[in-house]
């Protein structure tokens, strides 16, 4: 579905990427982990076309994305989940749910696409009248995936959906993502320093350390690795 071949990215002179290469294929969830700075966001922004790679190239569906506009790589069906979540603390929960919907026109599908967001976050339909900024830190997460699955995303990228957040809430949205990739093949790409969760929902991962890919495997067997053990999961 997805594959980043020999990707460089830098921020004017600062090279951030060094030879990236990963691939997701449809229905997986991946996850990227990795420390702070490791270049887990710059990989995300490399994705969605924030950032145009110097190197590499990016293909989507068997198309070249490379350095492709963010709003073309919307409509093409990837949606990232920002960090910090990034909602309209000025509109209500249902007005920021319609913002998710606004490159759409097919009203039935919006409808369902709603009702199914309240389904999976029955406190936002509780809250929907409400301002986006009285929500709390957790409900705010959960809105910006609500949101994002209002534009009905084929890829929906992930960018630390935990931070912050109390363990009992991020263990609550982590069941929620992988509902949402088992009942509606959503595929996944979970970028987060939780590594002990993010390895535990997700089916296959990549280590990534001073913005080089450091190891790849099946998530259980990256849990069961001792490096990964030893520097990411505090064992
Ligand atoms: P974090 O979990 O802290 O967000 P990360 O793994 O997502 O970390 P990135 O944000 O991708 O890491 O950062 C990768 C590298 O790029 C770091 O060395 C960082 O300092 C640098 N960097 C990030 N944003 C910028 C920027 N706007 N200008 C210059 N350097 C940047």
């Amino acid at each position: 579905m997805l594959e980043l071949k020999n990707i460089d990215t830098y921020y004017g002179n600062i090279q951030a990427l060094y030879d990236v290469n990963l691939y997701i294929d449809h229905g997986e969830i991946i996850t990227l982990i990795g420390g702070n700075g490791a270049g887990k966001s710059t990989t995300l922004m490399t994705i969605c076309g924030v950032l145009d790679p110097r190197r590499g190239s990016v293909t989507y569906e068997d198309m070249d994305i490379t350095g492709m506009s963010a709003e073309k790589v919307v409509a093409r069906g990837i949606c990232q989940v920002p960090e910090g979540r990034l909602i309209f603390p000025e509109l209500t929960i249902s007005e920021n749910l319609d913002m998710g919907a606004f490159l759409r026109s097919d009203k039935d599908g919006i409808k369902h696409d709603r009702e199914y967001a309240y389904e999976l976050f029955p406190i936002l339909y509780e809250r929907r009248r409400q301002m986006g900024g009285n929500l709390s830190g957790g409900e705010q997460q959960m809105l910006a995936i609500a949101r994002a699955l209002m534009a009905r995303p084929r890829l929906l990228l992930l960018d630390e959906p935990s931070m912050g957040l109390a363990p009992l809430i991020v263990r609550q949205i982590f069941d929620i993502i992988t509902k949402i990739n088992k009942e509606s093949g959503t595929t996944i790409f979970l970028v987060e320093q939780n590594a002990n969760l993010a390895l535990k929902i997700g089916h296959r991962g990549y280590v990534m350390e001073n913005g080089k890919i450091v190891l790849t495997d099946t998530c259980d067997t990256l849990l069961a690795n001792e490096d990964v053990k030893r520097a990411y999961l505090g064992l």
